[in-house]
């Protein structure tokens, strides 16, 4: 796992030094590893979840030095990030991907990323630039369709939304697309809007798409650390999230925030956001994020 360094260095050298710090695992160990995580950005429920994992095992296992103790806390935090397996389904089956997130967290960027990343796989894509809400949305998203080569319906200001997704779906069956992308709204401060705009979103895909898998994933970024944390709960609020995208975790030391994620919400990071390029995007892996945060 590339990108990551920054997240590395803020958790790695808080670890380090108390696993080689401490000469015994007593309860000031344990303070400063709580301190450690939460200033890593694992939150406070996943954090406590962690210790009291280990804290059993340490007990269990009769353990008595930190570097001892160093695989069992690896494994914790393993654990609390499991969510099962990650299905991309939309990466194999003709589906319809909503994509949903507030203004600036990098939504159109990684619309354009994923556009690419699929056409570079060999599948159609359509776009669908429906989130008509935000002035310029629309051209951005036209630049990015062109860099992925990808078509792109849609980008009057204004326009409803549901319409746009309408067209957009009549053009991925007559161009036989694999996966339509739908940029949409995000707009947290009005929760019942946005609620309604979705429903009638998805109503439209109900009937028009039925045979193409759905996904809702929602692009948060991960330089805000807890606040990413609570946009991911409000947005569960509203819709039925099938994964999430951290963007900026190239330059944030606030990576720890996909533990937090996964553990609280129990939804999968799918992808990560390590640059601006459209070869900025990788999928993203539990068990390989702690292994590169710890090794
Ligand atoms: P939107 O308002 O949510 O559509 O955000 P944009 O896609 O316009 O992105 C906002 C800014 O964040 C732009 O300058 C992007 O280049 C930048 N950005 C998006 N994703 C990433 C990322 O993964 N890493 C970095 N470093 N910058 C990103």
């Amino acid at each position: 796992v590339s990108g990551l360094t920054k997240t590395r260095e803020n958790i790695v050298s808080g670890i380090d030094s108390i696993f080689h710090g401490f000469s015994k695992i007593d309860e000031e160990f344990y303070e400063e590893l709580e301190e450690i995580l939460i200033m890593g950005d694992l939150g406070v429920k996943a954090t406590y979840a962690i210790l009291d994992d280990l804290r059993q095992k340490v007990k269990e296992q009769h353990i008595k030095e930190p570097l001892a103790c160093k695989q069992l806390l690896i494994d914790s935090i393993k654990e609390q990030m499991n969510v099962g397996e990650t299905a991309y389904e939309f990466e194999e089956k003709t589906s319809v991907v909503l994509v949903i997130g507030v203004n600036g967290v990098g939504k159109t960027t990684t619309i354009g990323k994923l556009a690419g990343k699929l056409k570079g796989q060999g599948k159609k894509v359509v776009l669908a630039a429906a989130d008509t809400f935000r002035a310029a949305a629309g051209e951005q998203l036209k630049e990015w369709a062109k860099r992925a080569d990808a078509d792109l319906i849609g980008g009057q200001e204004g326009a409803d939304p549901a319409a746009i997704v309408y067209d957009a779906v009549a053009a991925a069956k007559a161009r036989k697309a694999d996966v339509l992308l739908c940029d949409t709204a995000g707009r947290l401060h009005n929760k019942k809007n946005l609620m309604e705009e979705l429903k009638k979103i998805n109503r439209v895909l109900e009937r028009e798409y039925p045979e193409a898998f759905r996904e809702t994933l929602v692009v948060l970024d991960g330089t805000t650390g807890q606040n990413a944390l609570s946009q991911a709960k409000e947005f569960s609020e509203v819709a039925d999230i099938t994964g999430i995208i951290l963007t900026k975790m190239d330059g944030t030391a606030k990576g720890g925030i996909a533990v937090a994620i996964q553990a609280e919400l129990g939804i999968p990071v799918k992808y990560i956001g390590v640059g601006e390029t459209i070869d900025d995007l990788q999928k993203f892996d539990s068990d390989d994020f702690v292994n590169a945060l710890f090794t």
